[in-house]
């Protein structure tokens, strides 16, 4: 891939590459400054840049779409000169999170864009809950990040035969995703993670207690500070406690790390979870009508790998369950926002996808 501008190395560890600089190239010859979102704060963001991090004003960028509003982990164009300063756009979202809000009618928010990673942290302190772990995958493969789960606590499960079995649970309601057991409190397989993430931008996924803050703060190591201490060559408030995270980690990769993403819930996940139950969709293209509902049909291939036991009824249960969700989701969601959704970043996100199966067929 050429590249039309140089790679400023000091975005370099924020995630900027030869792509984005291409992507870049028109904004660039404007005089705007590139630059990464590390939080956003009613219509201001804190934004990473070459010299350091700067406050900008994101009403420029059309803040009446939901989806179309800038998000933690956007790569936007700034007018470096402007009082205020503007974002003055944002470049395509290679993928992104989305969270259903409670609203009646069921716009998404956006939450993270540009995610390669997502991490789904699950306890081994508690009986796995698989069904969980699938809906989380769902979210993970809507977006267009790459889904790794994560075991954690594994020094509680101290017997390698039993923690070989869990993770074999966890692989078959997982086709073609990673599974690592790590342990933050003896350090165990976090050199995997640190390695698998060193690369890209990840997120942390999972249930309250899975040990994500743990997790988190093993990954940022003592850079922790970075970012909070570089924004204040703004001289802005430090508020940056409970608000949205994006961190270069020492390890390399970067981290975003929001409150909002940890409890995301589905949204239009019809792909998402096709992924999830990859096996049955592909065992639903040998059953004998094209419409099969896999309930009684002759000819159902669905059902004869059930009779067979080659597939778990719990595998069928719950993807029906993540279906019919789905289903709920999308029917009570605007038609235009769907639409949206599909036109920025479906196409999108399948291409990060390929790009990020790449990679992991590197490193395993
Ligand atoms: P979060 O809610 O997902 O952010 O979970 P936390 O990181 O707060 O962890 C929940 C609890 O699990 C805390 O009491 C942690 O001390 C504990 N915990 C986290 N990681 C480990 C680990 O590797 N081993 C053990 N034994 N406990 C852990
Ligand atoms: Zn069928």
């Amino acid at each position: 891939m050429t590249s039309t501008s140089a790679v400023p190395s000091a975005l370099a560890p924020y995630g900027w590459d030869a792509d984005w600089a291409d992507t870049f190239a028109p904004y660039a010859a404007d005089g705007l400054l590139p630059g990464r979102v590390v939080r956003v704060d009613r219509g201001q963001c804190d934004v990473v840049t070459a010299d350091g991090v700067i406050r900008a004003d994101t009403a420029f960028v059309t803040p009446h779409d939901p989806l179309r509003v800038v998000c933690t982990g956007d790569w936007v164009a700034v007018d470096p000169a402007g009082t205020p300063r503007y974002v003055r756009a944002y470049l395509p979202r290679r993928t992104a999170f989305v969270r259903s809000t409670s609203s009646k009618r069921s716009d998404g928010q956006i939450l993270a864009a540009n995610v390669d990673h997502a991490v789904i942290a699950v306890s081994l302190a508690v009986e796995l809950d698989l069904g969980r772990v699938e809906r989380f995958l769902a979210l993970a493969w809507e977006s267009g990040a790459a889904p790794v789960v994560v075991l954690t606590k594994a020094d509680l499960v101290p017997e390698p035969a039993t923690l070989a079995h869990l993770v074999h649970d966890v692989e078959t309601s997982a086709p073609g995703v990673p599974v690592l057991t790590v342990s933050a409190h003896d350090g165990d397989g976090l050199d995997v993670l640190t390695a698998v993430l060193g690369t890209g931008t990840s997120v942390l996924l999972g249930q309250s207690g899975a040990g994500k803050s743990t997790l988190a703060n093993a990954l940022k190591g003592e850079d922790v500070l970075t970012v909070q201490a570089a924004r204040d060559v703004d001289g802005k408030g430090r508020h940056t406690t409970t608000t949205r995270n994006l961190l270069a980690l020492p390890g390399g990769g970067v981290l975003i790390d929001t409150p909002g993403l940890r409890g995301v819930g589905l949204y239009d996940a019809d792909t998402g979870v096709a992924q999830v139950f990859s096996e049955i969709e592909e065992l639903a293209e040998g059953c004998r009508f094209h419409d099969c509902a896999h309930e009684a049909e002759p000819g159902c291939a669905v059902l004869a790998a059930l009779d067979s036991g080659d597939l778990p009824a719990r595998r069928l249960d719950s993807y029906r369950k993540l279906k019919r969700e789905n289903q709920w989701i999308v029917a009570k969601t605007d038609a235009r926002v769907r639409a949206e959704l599909r036109r920025d970043w479906k196409r999108k996100g399948a291409e990060g996808r390929a790009a990020v199966e790449a990679k992991r067929k590197g490193w395993r």
